[in-house]
């Protein structure tokens, strides 16, 4: 009669499935080790697809588009037509992060900088005193593109924000912690080297000290960034945490553990029943604005594409109607040290299975998707037949908080929509922890729901 989530350590106690379960782990960690920003996500998952088949020709059953390098749309098409209904997964692969400004370059007290203007909801503490990598592209004006990636090769050297020492500081540890931390000085040191003596005394010598080496090395010169987009993210590699090894510590689980587990059911599946879509966005940290971002008309532009040439007698709105969709986004697990902000019959555990949100939004669900009930009781059946552990939570107690996925922006289309997806410990943190078998059971669950 009652109800308590599994605990899918126990459920998938079985050799195989720990084998299988290691073997995802550890591409996961490769994944997230290599990907730190949208591009970088964008470009492995559109050669890992490619490498599949997928490309942007709509002759075939398997499409592909990528748009601006930031956000991708798969397809592949199903044995009923599209005017049954899609199944669509979306996910996001934008993470917070420090982006450098426009104009980021100078030089104080013997040493060089950059300033950032932060991207998504970090909290400002976090970001100080660790090591940083600097990713992203700087564009020139004849258009060629250069791909910058320093601080992850061990050899390379890494960036950093300094933080104010416990000697002096006593009178910022009295302030508020929203006060406390200023964003214009997370400032990213940059260099310390004076510019080989020249002739003339120059101005600004350890910052030209800087603009040299990328002069060397990239070939750009200053105003070059004035068209770039450097982000400077945690350095260094994915890890295991724990001795039993069983969760995974690293940066941007939210939300490339969905884009990762989303895009490995996407692929394992062979002609299905249903046409089956895969969707990653960009800027869902900042409210999915943009031309890559979820609220674009990206999405139905691609699927109207692809009506045209598989089924031109449809009407997309027919497709939306009968579409059924999961906005696959991490959630807030339940954390040991500040479990006063969960309310518990509602949060969920870690190990437990992937989280349905039936609503996000906060204060009275403001701004909340609200997935159906009929909805939710269809998506129960389908986990339940294939005994996937799974959970239902709320984002922390009432009024104590809240966010947003991108699931209201596909609602709008009036297909059913949920988000779904593994739990996190230390989200939007430069260390954030999710369980291994949340991962393998969040996999397993999205493929039951492509294939259903
Ligand atoms: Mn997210
Ligand atoms: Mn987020």
């Amino acid at each position: 009669m009652e109800f308590e989530a599994k605990n899918c350590w126990k459920v998938y106690g079985s050799k195989k499935h720990r084998a299988a379960m290691d073997r995802l782990a550890d591409r996961y960690i490769d994944f997230l080790s290599w990907c730190k920003t949208e591009r970088q996500s964008i470009e492995w998952l559109k050669a890992q697809a490619a490498a599949r088949g997928f490309d942007q020709g709509t002759g075939k059953d398997r499409f592909l588009k990528m748009h601006k390098g930031k956000s991708i749309i798969m397809a592949r098409k199903g044995k009923r037509p599209m005017a049954r209904g899609l199944r669509i997964l979306g996910a996001h692969a934008d993470t917070p992060r420090l982006d450098l400004k426009q104009r980021p370059l100078y030089e104080e007290c013997q040493v060089s900088l950059a300033k950032t203007h932060y991207y998504g909801g970090i909290r400002k503490h976090q970001w100080f005193a660790r090591p940083l990598a600097l990713h992203g592209v700087v564009v020139k004006t004849d258009g060629t593109r250069v791909d910058i990636r320093i601080g992850e090769d061990p050899k390379d050297p890494v960036f950093t924000v300094a933080d104010l020492l416990p000697h002096l500081a006593y009178k910022q540890v009295e302030k508020k912690l929203s006060e406390a931390f200023e964003a214009e000085k997370l400032n990213v040191v940059l260099g310390h080297v004076p510019m080989a003596a020249s002739a003339k005394k120059e101005q600004n010598p350890i910052k030209l000290g800087v603009l040299g080496i990328l002069n060397q090395r990239f070939a750009i010169v200053e105003e070059d960034l004035y068209s770039a987009e450097i982000q400077a993210v945690p350095a260094g590699p994915a890890r295991y945490v724990g001795l039993d090894m069983g969760l995974i510590g690293g940066y941007g689980h939210d939300d490339r553990a969905c884009t990762f587990a989303g895009f490995e059911a996407f692929i394992r599946q062979e002609n299905p029943e249903y046409t089956q879509v895969l969707v990653i966005w960009d800027k869902e940290e900042i409210g999915s604005e943009g031309s890559s971002g979820a609220k674009s008309l990206f999405m139905e532009y691609c699927l109207e594409e692809l009506l045209d040439a598989w089924e031109p007698q449809t009407r997309l709105r027919t497709v939306f109607e009968n579409t059924r969709a999961v906005s696959a986004d991490v959630h807030a697990a339940m954390d040991p040290d500040y479990q006063d902000v969960h309310e518990k019959l509602n949060a969920s555990l870690l190990g437990h299975g992937p989280v349905f949100c039936k609503f996000t939004g906060h204060r009275g669900k403001v701004g909340a998707n609200d997935a159906h009930a009929e909805y939710v009781g269809w998506l129960r059946a389908v986990l339940n037949k294939a005994k996937i552990p799974w959970q239902m939570a709320e984002t922390g107690k009432v009024d104590m908080g809240g966010g947003g996925t991108v699931a209201k922006f596909l609602a709008v289309y009036g297909m059913d929509i949920i988000d779904f997806g593994p739990g996190v410990l230390g989200m939007h943190s430069p260390f954030e922890i999710c369980s291994k078998a949340d991962l393998y059971a969040s996999l397993l669950a999205y493929e039951q729901f492509f294939k259903n």
